[in-house]
């Protein structure tokens, strides 16, 4: 019947940065099993961080490859791939990408993000315009709080942070393994929490509005020792961060 499995999920490493960075892409990560892949948040350029991460791991993918995205939140540096990925898989693979996120996330991105240039194309030569929609690009699954929620054989929960803009973390389980993904928040003991119990958590540091470092390496030994940072500012000392960091193009497995 099904397919066999034959490994545990991988996690590819595509960028590790925030939105200013000169040195790394936004963090953005891809799970990797039984032949799916599926994208967390999306920034850009994605493609050259597809090709980049290929090049450092071995592992081909390329816009072809990416069919399904969850989108934590509408910050650019989580979500501006998505005008690029949607168009390639509309024109070029003519499919839709599916996008799994929150009503209030699902309902801000079309008209006060992608609208103004998905949203119609103009004929060059008969000057007709074509309009699109939302639905021409993306397949919407909304993901709901306070309960498991099944994405292609995975499992995910997800939580409320504390950001500028709705956003979730998530802790993405694939047979009886489980990882967990802060997002973007301020430090928040509570989040945390309910992060505590995956084997792998890839928990975000920066200035601002963000989880100060300090405030993470005061944290239990048993959490840290399961903790990689990520959404690191370009000063941050990663060889002498006392949690280790997630590096570019590096390959995690559950
Ligand atoms: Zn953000």
């Amino acid at each position: 019947m099904g397919k066999k499995r034959t490994d545990n999920m991988k996690i590819l490493i595509l960028g590790v940065g925030d939105f200013f960075s000169r040195r790394y892409y936004s963090t953005s990560f891809l799970l990797l099993y039984d032949d799916r892949k599926i994208l967390v948040d999306c920034p850009d350029p994605l493609r050259r961080m597809l090709y980049d991460a290929s090049r450092r791991s071995g592992i081909q993918i390329d816009l072809p490859d990416i069919n399904d995205v969850i989108l934590t939140h509408l910050h650019g540096d989580h979500s501006n791939g998505l005008e690029a990925l949607g168009f390639y898989k509309r024109f070029v693979d003519q499919r839709r990408v599916t996008l799994y996120t929150i009503p209030e996330v699902a309902r801000e991105l079309w008209e006060h993000k992608l609208r103004a240039s998905m949203g119609s194309m103009t004929d060059l030569e008969s000057h007709r315009t074509r309009h699109f929609d939302l639905k021409d690009y993306f397949k919407i699954r909304l993901l709901k709080f306070g309960k498991i929620n099944r994405v292609k054989d995975l499992k995910i929960i997800i939580r409320r942070t504390k950001h500028y803009l709705p956003c979730f973390g998530l802790k993405i389980g694939y047979r009886g393994r489980w990882v967990g993904y802060s997002s973007d928040t301020s430090f928040d003991p509570e989040h945390i929490e309910f992060l505590s119990d995956c084997d792998l958590i890839f928990h975000e540091t920066n200035i601002g509005g963000h989880t100060p470092y300090e405030k993470l390496i005061e944290l239990p030994a048993d959490i840290r020792k399961k903790m990689l940072l990520v959404h690191v500012p370009d000063d941050f000392d990663i060889r002498r961060s006392k949690i280790a960091c997630a590096q570019e193009g590096k390959i995690f497995e559950l």
